[in-house]
């Protein structure tokens, strides 16, 4: 056996996964928990921790058996230092955090690899998901924000440091602000935290809507993927017209990746890609027809296969690679 851990930090969510590397990439156990709203870092690594030890005891394992553990982080990750800096989604985090240093701490040495959670989750799919008969693959994050990865000729691009922001593509000059402080760009409209603040603001103008009586009834803060599956279940007229004004906005910026790099595979994953699932996936490649240049062959547009667990194994694979390079 070879036993690596995986965690993915998301802005909502911390998952965390236990793979046997050794048998076929076999998950041996898996956890999740919440995303600390409070604490800032330390806070937040703590659970981090927590949610994996929670996955180890699902394995019957402890923490002297892992042979490494990959992180997913989103902000800028410094591997080389073991930090974590600027991760805007996540409570208090805007400085530079070693979070390599807490966590081999709390792993007992075992060593723990860095990477950015987007290209991770790409990874993942493009070794071991839904992309791994290819050579190139654009991975779509749909998601609190909107992340994109990309695999070129078998090789990750990062371009010089910060490629495959596809979320900041913009789709719509002067258009709706932005969490990143700009106008127009995709996640604006299809980013989960723009959807939750656009559904806030036509609640203050007025608009009806199941929305937050669902987040309340589920106990929540914020409208997670979940509360938006059902409100749509339950036919919620505003919830059904953001997420149209999402995917619109999903098919121009996908399209556009698309005609720039032509990649052999599109891969939508993400919490609300996963939560959505196909029927969403097949609005995407609608919505992207009109802006393809080459609209007689598109690439495949495929639902990530490894689900919630895709960036948990993308810092399995990483683990297990670093170990195998030491
Ligand atoms: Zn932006």
């Amino acid at each position: 056996m070879a036993i690596y851990g995986g965690i993915d930090l998301g802005g909502t969510k911390i998952q965390a996964a236990v793979v046997d590397e050794g048998n076929d990439h076999a998950v041996l156990g898996a956890k999740r928990d919440q995303t600390p709203l409070k604490g800032g870092p330390k806070a937040i690594a703590a659970r981090m921790a927590a949610v994996l030890v929670e996955s180890l005891e699902e394995a019957g394992l402890s923490v002297s058996d892992l042979d490494g553990v990959g992180v997913g982080s989103p902000g800028s990750v410094d591997d080389q230092k073991g930090t974590v800096a600027g991760a805007m989604n996540l409570s208090d985090w805007a400085g530079s955090f070693n979070l390599r240093r807490v966590l081999e701490k709390e792993f007992g040495g075992a060593p723990v690899a860095l990477g950015n959670d987007v290209d991770l989750a790409t990874d993942a799919e493009f070794e071991i998901g839904a992309a791994k008969q290819y050579d190139s693959l654009l991975g779509v994050f749909w998601g609190t924000g909107v992340g994109g990865g990309l695999i070129l000729d078998g090789k990750p691009w990062v371009g010089r440091k910060t490629a495959g922001e596809i979320g900041h593509m913009v789709v719509r000059l002067n258009g709706a602000h932005c969490p990143c402080g700009r106008r127009g760009c995709m996640e604006a409209y299809a980013g989960r935290g723009a959807m939750e603040a656009r559904a806030r603001k036509r609640v203050n103008q007025g608009e009806k809507t199941s929305l937050f009586r669902i987040m309340e009834e589920r106990g929540r803060d914020r409208l997670s993927s979940g509360i938006w599956e059902r409100a749509l279940a339950r036919d919620d007229h505003m919830a059904i017209d953001l997420l149209e004004e999402a995917v619109e906005a999903l098919g121009a910026g996908v399209a556009s990746a698309v005609n720039l790099l032509d990649p052999e595979a599109v891969v939508i994953g993400g919490g609300l890609g996963i939560r959505l699932g196909e029927p969403w996936v097949q609005r995407i490649r609608e919505a992207m027809h009109p802006h393809l240049f080459v609209d007689t062959d598109p690439p495949p547009v495929m639902l990530a296969e490894l689900g919630d667990l895709g960036g948990a194994h993308g810092g399995a694979l990483l683990a297990a690679r670093r170990a195998a390079v030491a």
